[in-house]
């Protein structure tokens, strides 16, 4: 067949959770709570569902949940946006990516991100005839610094991509260097993708930085948002895309005849949680406390940690315990140890091997203190 896509891989999420069922290890590997959502948002769809909202919704979304969105960004982020034209509700954040994608990368556009990164940017990239180039982060303080992104601009750069909180490293992005990307990127036709969906969650007292909130970078931002991670329910598949008004026509014309609507019944159920703002704004002092007790629990470990400001995710290095590649480690760990991790090679074109294992905490503290005697028994 003419395989579009020769060299990419199964993913390591599937890869490493089929591993976790094979060994009956403690999957700390894809990113997914472990503990239930709240049962609000379910009755929620229950009572959706029940009141007819069983067929498609408007191709953007119902305007009650896009409405809630634009309040919920004028509030974090000083500046409005419209729910009719500007708010695009989508099937998750990786579809979002994708569509955003599709709309503005052209045949040999080059597209910019930080690398480690997730692990659709790259894919998603080929799949529309685009040059991905992931740009090394610097180890190991991984400082999400623009000047090593204006380095490798050049005149096919269409579209850079910026994650923060960043899967998997776990840093955010300064004001120093949303600004820099402001000075970098007014006057250009670079379309800026920031995929946010850790914005709340974020460590030690920080506040999420959005582009949005800079009126001359917002005219070219696609943000990405996703549902599943503010609301502990990565299986809903639900995000959504805030842009400017001239991008969102744009975008829409992708999304109309790539997804066309996202599951109502979710929509209506989240319009209803998302009310009461302490929903989501818990969250980051609930993981933090996981974070920190995943740290402690592994302090007799020979695994180390590194600093992390928001994710889901924390580096561990093994490098004092072994020399093992990544993969090898991650695989050797879930079998010896009876923990999964992803290796962070796995998620790295340029960067290199540092002995670095993510770890996801959005775990019972049950599930992170039995994964943590295990790790302590290496020894
Ligand atoms: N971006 C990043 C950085 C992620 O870690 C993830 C996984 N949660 C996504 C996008 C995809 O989110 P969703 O599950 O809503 O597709
Ligand atoms: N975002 C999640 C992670 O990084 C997984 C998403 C997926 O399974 N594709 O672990």
């Amino acid at each position: 067949i003419n395989s579009k896509f020769p060299d990419t891989p199964t993913s390591i999420f599937t890869e490493m959770s089929q591993l976790a069922i094979q060994h009956s290890a403690i999957n700390l590997g894809q990113g997914f709570p472990d503990y239930p959502m709240d049962p609000l948002p379910i009755q929620g769809v229950t009572k959706a569902m029940e009141d007819g909202y069983n067929q498609y919704a408007p191709s953007s979304g119902y305007l009650v949940l896009r409405e809630k969105l634009a309040a919920k960004t004028l509030k974090e982020h000083g500046q409005s946006f419209d729910a009719q034209s500007e708010i695009t509700i989508t099937p998750g954040a990786t579809n979002a990516l994708f569509t955003a994608i599709a709309t503005f990368i052209k045949e040999n556009d080059e597209v910019l991100y930080f690398d480690p990164a997730y692990d659709s940017y790259r894919p998603s990239v080929i799949a529309v005839g685009g040059v991905p180039i992931a740009v090394p982060l610097s180890y190991p303080d991984f400082k999400l610094d623009i000047d090593l992104l204006k380095d490798k601009i050049t005149p096919a750069t269409k579209m850079i991509i910026l994650n923060t909180p960043h899967n998997p490293t776990g840093v955010t992005i300064t004001e120093a260097a949303l600004l820099k990307l402001h000075d970098l990127l007014v006057g250009t036709n670079i379309i800026l993708v920031c995929d946010e969906v850790y914005e709340h969650v974020i460590y030690d007292g920080q506040k999420h930085l959005s582009p949005l909130a800079y009126p001359q970078l917002r005219e070219r931002t696609v943000s990405v948002h996703s549902f599943g991670k503010m609301f502990n329910c990565t299986g809903w598949k639900i995000g959504y895309i805030i842009a400017d008004k001239h991008l969102t026509e744009e975008i829409r014309k992708v999304h109309q005849n790539n997804a066309f609507s996202t599951f109502s019944p979710a929509q209506m159920a989240i319009a209803e949680y998302m009310s009461d703002p302490d929903t989501y704004q818990r969250l980051a002092g609930f993981l933090q406390m996981k974070r920190d007790l995943l740290m402690q629990s592994l302090k007799d470990s020979p695994l180390k940690p590194l600093a992390v400001q928001g994710s889901y995710f924390q580096l561990y290095s093994y490098e004092g315990f072994s020399l093992m590649p990544e993969k090898e480690f991650a695989i050797w760990l879930n079998r010896e140890a009876g923990v999964t991790g992803i290796p962070l090679s796995a998620l790295c074109e340029q960067f290199g091997d540092h002995k670095l294992i993510r770890f996801c905490f959005a775990k019972q503290d049950e599930t992170l203190k039995k994964a943590a005697k295990r790790l302590c028994r290496l020894g």
